[in-house]
């Protein structure tokens, strides 16, 4: 008797338990689904460089590689398929693809022929326009340890093609110009020294690229990786300004020839001899490694104060802005984490302006931390409005019902960055999109 009973509770629990998981498992999968159309609808579905590439015919439908994702929802699982339902969050981590007990996912870029963001290259980085070459995240391709990785295959091939020093003696020719001082124009550049190529990097911003940017103190994790001159990273995780040193002491110690605050604009020339032309002048050199990342300039407002010194479009260090009335523009995730992060601060009054009406475009677990902070007022949102002008003590958001004025201190402008594109357009660089044309064309071309 007293077995019977131990053996229907447990029963009971069991049957309870699979209940919970098939409940749980059906709301996910609802989720998923519901996410999906959002997605498509956004246009968020479309990845915006590589992104797992899911072999339906393979995939179980375990949700193992939701799981395994960093990100969170880049995928999920509609009709018992993973499926990539947020594209343009993906970063490359690949963990998905570890984590798949099947083999069905792998991470890459797909058909490029679909793709107008993927610059066509050769195997060796090189575009189709001769001389000049691609490093980093502006292939397509994130992660810090990818960027040092084609900094380093484009510069040795360079090295590797340069000819002997005697045949290099124009003191006004680089071998190389190197735009981007980020992971991909460093380890260019390093390289650059090793093989006594006479180089130059030049950032419109700061030497770091956006490793720079990241919040103060952020956790970086950096897969396996060897970084010229140096070897093996020792760890896998760094702080923001532990990896920030490790850069600026190889950048001092084999003296590299960085130059901030310099814009790129526009290359021209011939094969051997190309101008760069910069804020800064022109440059003359036999090749150009574009290492420009992919988060191209902030986009700016155009309204009146716009140029005050109280407007930014990074937000670095959220605890110097307690007791501060904050604005915040833009609806995507960049904009909401500086919100949170700001209100967090003692005495910190923050208020979002959104052009639309409600923030849609955000990672989910961004969008489950900020409802509370709307509704519970720690957080102004103003959706619907724009920013009409900014002034020393305050901002004029401008809605379909009119006018209002906000008390203001400091303005974050974080509605995204004008990608590099059109810029790589203009220089005559073709993309995986442009295939069709060039094959019709007869004119060379290949992707890596
Ligand atoms: C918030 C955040 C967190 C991240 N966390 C991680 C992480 O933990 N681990 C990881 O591996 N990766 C992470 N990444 C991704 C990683 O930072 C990038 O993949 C990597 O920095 C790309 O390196 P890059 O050299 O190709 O380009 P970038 O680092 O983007 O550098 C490009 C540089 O080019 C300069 N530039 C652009 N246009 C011009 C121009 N016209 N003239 C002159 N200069 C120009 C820019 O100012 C910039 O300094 C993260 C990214 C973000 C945004």
């Amino acid at each position: 008797m007293e077995s019977l009973v131990i053996w229907t509770i447990v029963l009971a629990l069991v049957a309870g338990g699979v209940a919970c998981y098939t409940r749980n498992f059906r709301r996910q999968r609802q989720h998923d689904r519901e996410r999906l159309v959002q997605t498509r609808e956004l246009g968020m579905d479309k990845a915006s460089g590589q992104y797992p590439l899911v072999d339906a015919a393979a995939c179980i439908g375990c949700a193992t590689c939701v799981a395994a994702c960093p990100e969170g929802d880049v995928l999920g699982i509609v009709s018992g398929k993973a499926v990539v339902i947020n594209g343009a969050r993906c970063i490359g981590h690949g963990k998905c693809a570890e984590a798949c007990p099947v083999g069905a996912l792998k991470v890459g870029l797909g058909d490029i022929t679909k793709r107008d963001d993927i610059p066509l290259l050769d195997d060796y980085n090189q575009t189709n326009v001769p001389g000049v070459w691609i490093a980093g995240e502006l292939s397509g391709f994130a992660l810090i340890n990818n960027a040092v990785d084609q900094g380093r295959l484009v510069m040795e091939r360079i090295a590797a093609t340069a000819g002997p020093r005697g045949d290099r003696e124009d003191p006004e020719l680089y071998d190389a110009v190197v735009v981007g001082a980020g992971p991909a124009g460093m380890s260019a550049g390093l390289v650059a020294s090793e093989q006594g190529l006479k180089c130059v990097i030049l950032d419109q911003q700061g030497a770091g690229g956006t490793i720079l940017q990241y919040p103060r103190r952020k956790l970086v994790m950096v897969q396996p990786v060897e970084i010229p001159c140096l070897g093996r990273l020792p760890r896998l995780e760094y702080s923001k300004e532990e990896l920030l040193e490790i850069w600026e002491k190889l950048y001092t110690d084999y003296e590299l020839d960085i130059r901030n605050g310099v814009r790129v604009t526009g290359v021209s020339g011939r094969q051997g001899d190309l101008a760069v032309v910069t804020s800064d002048g022109v440059l003359r050199t036999r090749h150009v490694v574009l290492a420009l990342g992919r988060r191209g300039t902030p986009r700016r407002l155009n309204v009146p104060g716009e140029d005050l010194a109280k407007v930014a479009y990074k937000l670095i260090d959220a605890e110097a802005y307690a007791g501060r009335r904050v604005l915040v523009v833009g609806g995507g995730d960049s904009a909401v984490e500086a919100a949170m992060g700001l209100a967090h601060q003692p005495g910190c009054r923050v208020t979002i302006s959104y052009r639309k009406p409600s923030l849609l475009r955000i990672k989910q677990r961004n969008a489950d931390r900020i409802a509370p902070l709307i509704a519970d007022g720690t957080i102004d949102f103003r959706g619907g409005t724009t920013v009409g002008s900014i002034d020393g003590d305050r901002v004029v958001l401008d809605g379909e019902s009119g006018s209002a004025i906000v008390p203001n201190d400091d303005v974050f402008i974080l509605a995204g960055g004008i990608p590099p594109f059109g810029f790589l357009r203009e220089i005559g660089v073709s993309f995986g999109g442009d295939q069709k044309a060039i094959a019709t064309a007869g004119t060379r071309g290949a992707a890596g």
